[in-house]
């Protein structure tokens, strides 16, 4: 490869001929396919310059065809051989890379003037953090990175120029609904406070006795929204939300008591934010990820997603209710996470990916989720608001411990499904 940009210095303009270089960091995931779809439909305004995966080859392969990246890269490096090998026999010119290093390259490539951080979980934090020291427009799907060290993407964006775009749909919908030219990162003048809408997923109105005995399908089967299996069960416990409240908190510049979490069935009003003089400012549309994808890539400008119209009448009525806590133990994990700063949510997050990771794998039960949770956040002492390095020996620390409790719990014969 050529031209890969190497001096560190913020990129402003890439663009050949009014088109815009795109990479996309987790792109055979669910936002990375989405993204696609949307990019697709712009071959006059984008070109998509790198993609990446972690080990799914044929996807990988299946996009590269169709979009000519310059790059593609795997994480793991077998998996990265035989992508090459495949391109080769097809004679296509894509160039491969593997690892944490070819991520990270991807992520700086100078032909980008945009990143998609759509790699899921922890994984995500290094690349994403490439983009933004990169000075690079990033649109930032994959949560956990601002949820671990949102302090440190935020100053650095701030160093670089980079634009942290959410993809999030409510963050996203939050965005839209502050004031034009309004910065991520800055508290804004006269906001009074947030409501960040849910779902309440596929267990909403489950008899709780039966919780214990959830299956990964059944947790898995969003009632509006087709995501990875992650973050579906995040969207089951309702972490996903814990989440997205830190997640805002660090991308609004707002305390976690400014966010209200509000039940909303249907899906269709994706945020809204409440201003002093009584205005509330909501987002609506169809449940469907083109709609903040298509926002942030065009952002400020506005461009066709694919996605239908929303039909008011057809939706007929909008619900609100409140969670309850005893039905969502990770909601309040979350919040408390939130509330204590520092390492915390990274501890928080670490352990739920672990415990997400046990579940899907059939290891633990649904209910043993919030118990592995709660077991590391009593375990791991947290380190104040801190750097790269104290954040991700506390994450390990975390993983550790995480894994040890689960160990515990399945020498004991059924434990997780009583
Ligand atoms: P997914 O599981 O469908 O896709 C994840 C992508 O990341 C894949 O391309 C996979 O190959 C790659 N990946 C996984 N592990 C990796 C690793 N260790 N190293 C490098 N690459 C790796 O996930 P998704 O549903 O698309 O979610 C992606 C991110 O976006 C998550 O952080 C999620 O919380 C966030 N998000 C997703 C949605 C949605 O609708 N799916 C909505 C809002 C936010
Ligand atoms: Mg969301």
């Amino acid at each position: 490869m050529t031209n890969r940009q190497d001096s560190g210095m913020p990129v402003q303009d890439q663009r050949v001929g009014g088109v815009r270089g795109v990479t996309i960091l987790g792109s055979t995931g669910s936002i990375g396919i989405n993204a696609l779809d949307v990019l697709a439909r712009h071959p006059q305004r984008f070109r998509v310059v790198a993609l990446t995966a972690n080990t799914q080859v044929d996807r990988l392969l299946e996009q590269c065809r169709r979009h000519a990246p310059e790059v593609a890269v795997m994480r793991e490096p077998g998996a990265a051989e035989e992508l090459r090998r495949k391109l080769a026999r097809l004679d296509l010119p894509t160039e491969v890379l593997s690892g944490e290093e070819g991520l990270q390259s991807a992520a700086a490539l100078a032909q980008s003037d945009i990143v998609v951080a759509a790699i899921v979980g922890a994984a995500g934090l290094m690349p994403t953090l490439e983009a933004v020291r990169r000075g690079k427009r990033v649109l930032l799907a994959n949560k956990e990175p601002l949820v671990m060290s949102g302090h440190i993407l935020m100053r650095e964006a701030c160093r670089s120029g980079a634009q942290l775009l959410p993809v999030d749909s409510e963050h996203n919908a939050i965005f839209q609904c502050l004031p034009g030219g309004y910065q991520t990162g800055a508290p804004s003048q006269g906001m009074r406070k947030i409501f960040l809408t849910c779902s309440g997923g596929p267990f909403r109105t489950t008899p709780l006795a039966e919780l214990v005995g959830v299956t990964p399908e059944q947790a898995c089967a969003h009632p509006r929204w087709a995501m990875g299996r992650k973050i579906s069960v995040d969207s089951a416990t309702l972490m996903n939300k814990g989440l997205e409240l830190i997640e805002a908190c660090r991308l609004f510049g707002v305390a976690p008591e400014q966010i209200e979490i509000v039940i909303h069935p249907q899906s269709v009003v994706h945020s809204l934010v409440s201003y002093a003089d009584g205005s509330v400012l909501a987002q609506l549309g169809n449940p469907d990820m083109r709609t903040p994808i298509a926002h942030a890539l065009a952002w400020p400008d506005r461009m066709e997603s694919g996605v239908k119209a929303l039909d008011l009448v057809e939706v007929a009525r909008l619900d609100f209710e409140r969670p309850d806590p005893q039905r969502f133990p990770c909601l309040c994990l979350a919040a408390e996470a939130a509330r204590m700063g520092g390492t915390t949510p990274a501890i928080l997050n670490a352990a739920n990916e672990v415990a997400v990771a046990a579940f899907l794998g059939g290891v633990v039960g649904f209910t043993d989720i919030p118990r592995i949770i709660e077991y590391a956040l009593s375990q791991v002492s947290m380190n104040d608001e801190a750097e790269l390095e104290v954040i991700l020996a506390d994450d390990a620390r975390a993983r550790e411990v995480a894994q040890q409790f689960i160990a515990g719990l399945s020498s004991r014969p059924k434990r997780g499904m009583q």
